[in-house]
């Protein structure tokens, strides 16, 4: 669950990381600030139509409740067996790879050292182009516009996090949560907080693996189960965003995230290394690298890669939000860097939900709502 490769990677040579094809900053996409009542993507993208969902007015109304025997019991225990995919899940990858759409490479091996490798490929050539290796595909972020600060944690929710969500609060500070999907289903008390917060929450795949060791069907369950338990859990939104656990993506990756699921990738420009807590570093080393940090150059602004994993971690954030402040930051939301909207269907966590249109994985509440049974499309 913690990023040992970025520890390594920390000693890569400039000339090892490639920038490929150029860098990439959110003011690329253009929705910026509102999707007027529309989907991020165009009608006929697959996101539409994957997820279960209520699919007549007020989408979101008569989801099961967090918590519930019922929503306990709609997704996997640890890693999700793929032959128990929904079949749409499952064709939707078909169609996606028969269009040509996902690229033909083989699944990487980690070496000795826990690094991803692709037999006589280059890590960053244009074929993989690996995230772990920092190269950079176009679309993703890796930077925050000029003068921004993206506010974000990765792996919760985890016990650790209500002392978190109390401080965002108390400071009226919304965040992002890029969460691993069997945690939201174990520590469901404290996804629930987080989302009474009006906090965003993102992807952070279900059980934080090395995404390009995966088959691409074991890709789409990680994907597909994450993406499932926030759109049943938040009233019908889904996420926008993603981030690698590890950074580790690539072309194919990026692919199967984007074609079949609507997903970008937000990687990170600063690591706290607050993951080795306790241990690997101190508070102290952390407070000073965010000092140097935060009263640097605001040119690129700053994604920070900071985790909800212990006390320590939340402390470590704490600690430095003063110094964020102080500092004339403009501290938003990872997923609304620039004004950007956090869900593919909603401009923010209590803003509507915009229905989808045309068919959809079916009814998730027929056996309980016999009145909207038949609703299996949008009107
Ligand atoms: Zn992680």
């Amino acid at each position: 669950m913690i990023c040992v490769v970025a520890a390594v990677l920390f000693g890569l040579s400039l000339a090892e990381a490639a920038i490929l094809p150029e860098r990439s900053v959110i003011t690329d996409h253009t929705s910026a600030g509102s999707l007027g009542g529309k989907w991020y993507h165009r009608d006929d993208h697959p996101a539409h139509a994957l997820f279960k969902r209520q699919s007549i007015p007020g989408d979101g109304v008569t989801y099961p409740a967090i918590g519930s025997k019922q929503w306990l019991s709609a997704y996997p225990q640890g890693l999700p067996d793929t032959s128990k995919l929904p079949q749409e899940w499952v064709n939707a990858l078909n169609a996606a790879v028969a269009a040509g759409k996902i690229p033909d490479l083989a699944p990487s091996t980690n070496n000795a050292a826990g690094l991803p490798t692709y037999g006589s490929l280059k890590p960053t050539s244009p074929e993989v182009c690996s995230g772990t290796y920092q190269c950079q595909i176009a679309g993703d972020i890796w930077a925050a516009p000029d003068g921004f600060l993206g506010c974000g944690f990765d792996d919760g929710p985890l016990p650790p996090s209500p002392r978190l969500y109390e401080f965002l609060q108390q400071q009226n500070q919304r965040a992002t949560h890029f969460f691993i999907g069997e945690n939201m289903l174990q520590y469901w008390q404290e996804f629930q907080q987080a989302i009474t917060n009006g906090d965003d929450i993102a992807v952070h795949t279900w059980t934080h693996p090395y995404m390009t060791t995966l088959t691409n069907i074991e890709l789409v369950a990680q994907f597909g189960w994450t993406m499932e338990i926030i759109h049943n859990s938040t009233g019908g939104r889904l996420p926008r965003f993603w981030r690698p656990p590890y950074g580790d993506s690539d072309v194919r990756v990026h692919a199967i995230a984007k074609e079949l699921f609507g997903l970008t990738a937000i990687f990170w420009n600063q690591d706290t290394n607050d993951w080795m807590l306790p241990g690997g570093t101190t508070l102290a080393k952390i407070n000073t690298s965010m000092t140097k940090w935060l009263t640097g150059p605001k040119s690129p602004g700053l994604i920070i890669l900071e985790h909800e994993l212990s006390n320590d971690s939340v402390q470590a954030f704490i600690d430095a939000y003063p110094v964020m402040k102080a500092n004339g930051w403009n501290i938003t939301s990872t997923a609304e860097l620039a004004g950007n909207v956090p869900y593919q269907n909603a401009d923010s966590s209590t803003a509507p939900v915009t229905p989808a249109n045309g068919v959809i994985v079916g009814d998730i509440n027929s056996s309980e709502a016999p009145s909207t049974s038949s609703a299996t499309s949008a009107p």
